[in-house]
């Protein structure tokens, strides 16, 4: 049976899904803690991206390596940038692209040199069931029946971004750009391109935790306690059963 990797991004995350863990074993390997076991049927391997791009990529790069994994799938928080993006809703990712990425003029803005994109797509098929998982998941959670579930594009960068002015702006460049983003995070993106490289079929969905606005250093931290960690747990079960 091929092994899932799960991601989350922050202990806070990742705490239920371990929890559940059958027969757990821990490794450690590149300063980092791997949490192999079976979860819902499968045989998974559990760890965290930690946070930023870099963190996340030589996460993604050992569980690809050393762990030999199928597939990663990504389950975290991010803050909502779209319009009508809002607390509680959640984000299946079809793209992943760098915010912070800008070696203009000698490549277009955000286009990642070398690579001749800005882009890097999600695997359709692991995604159209990461969409199924979740929507099944917010069900099971019987949450307010104006809780939504989108689908697009997110954009990655080593920044939290908490400002209403901050946000605006970033939305505004990527929007000129062409880039018209769901959510704001700091992994994905950096996962997105390794899997890439090694021809590893990723997905990715978040939770909105906050609007990326003044509020955000507020909101961010009660939602992570209180919700996010379910909604991971609900739509992790959801996706292993169908996989
Ligand atoms: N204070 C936190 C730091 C979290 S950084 C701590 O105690 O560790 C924010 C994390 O949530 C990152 O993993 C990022 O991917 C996601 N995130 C949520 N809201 C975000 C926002 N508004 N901007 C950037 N990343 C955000």
């Amino acid at each position: 049976m091929t092994t899932t990797a799960i991601l989350s991004a922050l202990a806070e995350e990742q705490q239920g899904l371990l929890a559940l863990l059958e027969h757990p074993q821990q490794t450690r390997h590149a300063g980092r803690d791997f949490w192999h076991g079976r979860l819902h049927g499968q045989p998974v391997v559990l760890a965290l991206s930690r946070i930023g791009k870099v963190a996340a990529a030589t996460t993604s790069v050992a569980l690809i390596e050393h762990f030999k994994v199928s597939r990663i799938v990504f389950t975290g928080v991010a803050g909502g940038l779209g319009e009508g993006v809002q607390v509680g809703d959640v984000v299946v990712a079809s793209e992943f692209m760098q915010h912070d990425m800008d070696a203009s003029p000698i490549f277009q803005r955000y286009e990642v040199p070398l690579y001749g994109q800005a882009r890097f797509a999600c695997d359709k098929a692991l995604t159209a069931l990461l969409v199924q998982a979740s929507r099944a998941g917010l069900e099971s959670l019987a949450l307010p029946a104006k809780t939504l579930l989108h689908h697009g594009l997110v954009a990655s960068g080593d920044r939290f971004v908490s400002g209403a002015t901050e946000s605006r702006s970033l939305r505004s460049a990527l929007g000129q750009g062409g880039h018209e983003v769901l959510a704001v995070e700091m992994e994905g993106a950096a996962v997105a391109q390794v899997c890439f490289d090694y021809g590893l079929p990723f997905a990715a969905m978040r939770t909105i935790s906050d609007r990326a606005d003044d509020a955000a250093h507020v909101d961010f931290p009660a939602f992570v306690k209180d919700v996010a960690s379910l909604y991971a747990q609900a739509m992790v079960r959801h996706l292993l059963e169908m996989l």
